[in-house]
């Protein structure tokens, strides 16, 4: 690695026409800097992945690597979404770099922080994982929400890295098995840490955005933390289980009391029956919705085809 690896940094652009203009070239700066330092190759490049923006990001883009061919580009047909569109780009470096970079284009994670990634590379992390020092810049509405969705996910035991983003750096070997993962609901921030392999960490200050508004209304967001969860835990439908199971405890209780009840003669005619069949009918469902949940669960996660274990190094 005596000329220094080949780091690609590859941008989602999601209608960034705005943005793009003072995002690229302080990230050409970066990658300037590392290549006099001699930390990278010369032939590191920045890829634009157009997520079917409707402005006119796809005609920037052009023109920004008519003006440097190190600034190149993708085009989707259609806007997939961030998780889908950063996929795409890795996948697009993947045979042609030593280690990629991800990043988004409004300049909000310091790209600065690069340069660190690119030394724990070297130092021989495979997953450098960018993780905001400090969240004074969101709304306290994103931060409150983003974290408690944090502490959900843990919860529900999925496993991802706190106030980490979609901004990290993978090599190139960490590319190749995230290439085995056939799963369509994309969440990258679980996936990543599923890999496995020797990991790092880099802490920046997360800055506004340069330009224009953000793509992810709180709709999207939503729909992002919901797949978050279920593409990662089978846990909700467990909790079906249990809430059914406990039901059926508590019918002991409730039996007891409608018994009483009865036999005190201060019911009134085929309560007591009707009672005791809605409780111990309704936790039956439960326990029954809940081992049909539990097979669900395994057929979900057949159907993903995930890879079944990930080799690390190999000595031959
Ligand atoms: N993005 C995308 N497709 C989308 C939405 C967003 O490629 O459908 C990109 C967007 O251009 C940006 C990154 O994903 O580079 C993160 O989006 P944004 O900065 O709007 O999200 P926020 O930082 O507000 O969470
Ligand atoms: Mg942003």
């Amino acid at each position: 690695m005596s000329a220094g690896p080949v780091i690609a940094i590859v941008i989602p652009c999601y209608n960034e026409q705005d943005a793009l203009p003072v995002s690229i070239p302080k990230m050409l700066e970066i990658l300037d800097v590392m290549v006099t330092d001699n930390i990278v190759a010369p032939e590191s490049y920045i890829l634009c992945c157009n997520d079917g923006s409707k402005d006119s990001t796809w005609q920037t883009i052009t023109d920004l690597h008519a003006q440097d061919p190190r600034v190149k580009g993708i085009s989707l047909a259609h806007n997939r979404g961030h998780q889908k569109v950063l996929l795409a780009g890795l996948m697009t470096v993947r045979n042609n770099c030593d280690a990629a970079v991800s990043i988004d284009a409004d300049l909000q994670d310091d790209p600065k922080a690069i340069i660190e990634m690119v030394k724990r590379f070297r130092q021989g992390d495979e997953i450098v994982y960018g993780v905001r020092s400090s969240r004074a810049t969101d709304t306290w509405f994103k931060r409150t929400s983003a974290h408690a969705f944090y502490s959900l996910q843990k919860k529900m035991g999925v496993e991802t890295v706190f106030d980490h983003a979609d901004y990290r750096l993978m090599s190139n070997n960490a590319l190749n098995l995230l290439a085995e993962y056939g799963e369509a609901n994309l969440f990258l921030r679980g996936i990543v840490p599923h890999i496995g392999l020797k990991t790092g960490i880099v802490t920046y200050e997360r800055a506004e955005r340069v330009a224009g508004e953000s793509k992810y209304p709180l709709s999207k967001m939503l729909s992002f933390s919901i797949d978050g969860i279920t593409s990662f835990s089978a846990k909700p439908m467990r909790i079906i289980f249990t809430i059914g199971m406990i039901l059926l405890f508590l019918d002991i209780a409730v039996a007891i009391w409608v018994l009483i009840a009865y036999f005190r003669g201060i019911t009134i005619h085929g309560w007591a029956s009707l009672m005791l069949s809605v409780w111990f009918l309704g936790s039956l469902i439960l326990i029954g919705l809940g081992i049909i949940g539990e097979y669900i669960g395994k057929i979900y996660i057949e159907v993903k085809h995930r890879p079944r274990y990930a080799i690390a190094e190999k000595i031959w």
